[in-house]
């Protein structure tokens, strides 16, 4: 927007008494005119500033960049403006805001105008300055709420770890990359032996916990580059970045070993938990993020197969071991 310089004349009572800040400058940054409010804001009366330089009375100031906004206006004749987005604020005003913690000070939107004297030479600029506080908080706080609303969503009720829809939406993204740019990466399915037996025996309460426990020790010993999500009831999902089929096998059996020796304790009772694990790697022929699903779930059916407690790493072998596999069917 382009305005040209104004010579417009309030009466000064409006200027003296509005709800907004309004002082001027003149080229020399000294101060001419200050309205209530900012000698309210500020704690400085207009007699105390008028006649003064304005970073002389006001130290906090930002000098070096607002005396070249002034400049500018100056020199180019036009209105200039900052938001509080861009620049919280220039003078330290305090507020009054209930709301404690989040912005230190007035939050400050400001216009500049040159303004031309009687013979139409801009000999001063006009600085308006709006407190922004409260869009200021309610816009922290809109954000503030939608980043917990959209970690929530990723987020699974009982663990807290990532759920199903996040653990797939992160796969397909790996997938993503990982079929542009090239480079290793696997996938797990780990799942827990005879947990239906846990419950059976502690309590639908006690599984509760358990499956919290095994998934928080689990992402504790993962990097924090792996990605851990619960696919299901008491199966889980990671993501391995940058780790081929061998790296996610010695990760999978360390997991195996630490479960196995580290019985969950709920109320006073240790409970004993294995788990089972299908480990399968990111090939440049992987058709889709979805097959790796299906190749780690295979892979960890016959863990379950062999005994549980186990490691089994996809082969193409494995599907067709899967293929003779009886069914109810026939
Ligand atoms: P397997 O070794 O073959 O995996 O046997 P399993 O008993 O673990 O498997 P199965 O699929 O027969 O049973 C899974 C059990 O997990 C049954 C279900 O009630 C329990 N389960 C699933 N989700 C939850 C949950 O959120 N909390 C609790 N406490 N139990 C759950
Ligand atoms: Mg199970
Ligand atoms: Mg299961």
């Amino acid at each position: 927007m382009s305005e040209s310089p104004q010579n417009i004349h309030l009466p000064d009572s409006i200027v003296k008494w509005v709800n907004v800040g309004i002082f001027v400058v003149d080229r020399g940054m000294k101060i001419t005119l200050w309205n209530n409010f900012m000698a309210n804001h500020s704690g400085r009366g207009a007699d105390t500033v008028i006649g003064r330089n304005l970073f002389d009375c006001f130290p906090e100031l930002p000098k070096t960049w607002l005396s070249k906004k002034i400049q500018s206006v100056f020199i180019l004749k036009n209105f200039a403006f900052t938001s509080w987005e861009q620049r919280p604020y220039l003078f330290h005003f305090p507020h009054n805001r209930p709301i404690t913690g989040s912005v230190d000070f007035m939050l400050q939107n400001c216009t500049f105008m040159p303004v031309k004297n009687e013979t139409g030479e801009i000999d001063s600029v006009c600085i308006t300055l709006f407190d922004a506080t409260d869009t200021g908080i309610s816009q922290t706080e809109l954000k503030n709420a939608m980043d917990r609303l959209s970690e929530d969503s990723n987020r699974d009720g009982l663990t807290g770890i990532y759920n199903r829809r996040y653990l797939e939406q992160h796969l397909l993204t790996e997938f993503d990359r990982s079929k542009r740019y090239g480079g290793h990466f696997s996938f797990m399915l780990f799942d827990l032996d005879h947990f239906k037996k846990v419950n059976d025996t502690y309590g639908h309460l006690a599984g509760d916990a358990v499956l919290c426990a095994v998934s928080q020790h689990i992402n504790s010993l993962l990097r924090t580059v792996d990605v851990l999500g619960r696919y299901g009831g008491e199966e889980f999902g990671v993501i391995l970045p940058s780790t081929n089929l061998e790296g996610a096998i010695v990760v999978a059996e360390k997991l195996k070993q630490i479960v196995a020796q580290t019985p969950v304790m709920h109320k006073e009772t240790a409970i004993p938990i294995t788990v089972s694990i299908g480990v399968t790697e990111f090939k440049a022929e992987t058709p889709n993020y979805e097959h790796l699903i299906h190749c780690a779930d295979l892979a960890l059916y016959f863990s379950k197969e062999n005994g549980r407690n186990r490691v089994t790493r996809y082969t193409d072998e494995l599907e067709s071991k899967n293929n003779l596999r009886p069914t109810l069917f026939t």
